[in-house]
């Protein structure tokens, strides 16, 4: 294969996007990425990039390479099934960012015998700060491996988990969790209003103090328990805080908000 595979993107919203976005400012070259959705004016910016468009998705993907799977869940089945006969003949590699939908009714929808890898992405992914799960079938070569993580690092971190389960914890580990610090800032926000401070003030502090620990933990060579400890002086400001967490248990809160949203993926699969 040479050195940048054909793409086809079978729908062309937000995740694919993103994903395309990530690649050309990686330097992918436009004119080896086509992408397809039901209307012709929505993709009237991708061809402006450079990119192959259609409404056809069988055009998209004849001879691609890789197909990104980028349509909603409740689509999918009807998107693949009238391309079955074109995946039997030129057998790509599939990558479905559709949450919830298994390889395994991927495969049968597409007559069966397909290389797969599903992708838990985030959506900072729309600012290549994703973090993108990802779960390859038996299918999968080493080397389509590779182009996956190739193809969705365009969007930030890749992992790979070995058991396709396992994609519900990372649904609720990354998947749902930009949601999670989006709640906890807005709490921070409204007390800081509480305790005298303007909104806009209010808001500049919490984001940049959520980045700069998010950035200070990445970057150091310990964890995140061992960040706190430091920070917190005994009987300083931050212990009061902290103490206050903890009798309110924070940690059993987390813990079963996180089993909620990985039973609801269990159930919605
Ligand atoms: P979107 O609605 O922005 O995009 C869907 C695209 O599919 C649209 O361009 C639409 O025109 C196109 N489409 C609809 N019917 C089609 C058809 N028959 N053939 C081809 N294209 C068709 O949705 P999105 O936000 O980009 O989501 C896409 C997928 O990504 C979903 O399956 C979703 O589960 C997954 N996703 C996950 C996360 C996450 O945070 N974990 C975030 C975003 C998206």
């Amino acid at each position: 294969m040479n050195q940048h595979p054909t793409l086809a993107f079978i729908g062309a919203g937000n995740m694919a996007r993103a994903i395309i976005g990530g690649l050309i400012s990686n330097g992918f070259p436009a004119a080896k990425i086509r992408a397809s959705s039901p209307t012709i004016d929505r993709l009237a910016d991708l061809k402006s990039q450079g990119l192959f468009v259609t409404t056809d998705n069988a055009e998209a993907m004849s001879s691609a390479d890789i197909v990104v799977l980028a349509v909603k869940p409740q689509m999918l089945k009807a998107v693949l099934q009238p391309l079955a006969a074109a995946a039997a003949r030129n057998k790509p590699l599939f990558i479905s960012v559709a949450a919830g939908i298994t390889s395994q009714s991927i495969n049968k929808w597409l007559g069966g015998d397909q290389a797969i890898v599903r992708c838990m992405p985030n959506t900072p992914a729309l600012v290549k700060m994703g973090a993108n799960g990802l779960f390859a079938n038996a299918s999968v070569s080493e080397a389509q491996r590779s182009q996956a993580v190739s193809v969705l690092s365009a969007t930030g971190l890749t992992l790979w988990v070995e058991q396709e389960e396992q994609l519900h914890a990372v649904t609720a580990v990354s998947g749902s969790a930009p949601a999670y610090y989006f709640l906890f800032m807005e709490a921070m926000i409204a007390a800081a209003e509480k305790q005298g401070l303007s909104k806009e003030v209010a808001t500049q502090l919490t984001l940049q103090t959520a980045r700069g620990a998010a950035e200070m933990a990445l970057q150091s060579d310990v964890d995140p328990a061992e960040l706190r400890r430091r920070v917190t002086s005994p009987k300083g400001t931050t212990e009061q805080a902290i103490l206050s967490f903890q009798a309110n248990h924070l940690d059993r809160l987390v813990e079963e908000a996180m089993q909620a949203c990985a039973a609801r993926s269990v159930s919605m699969a």
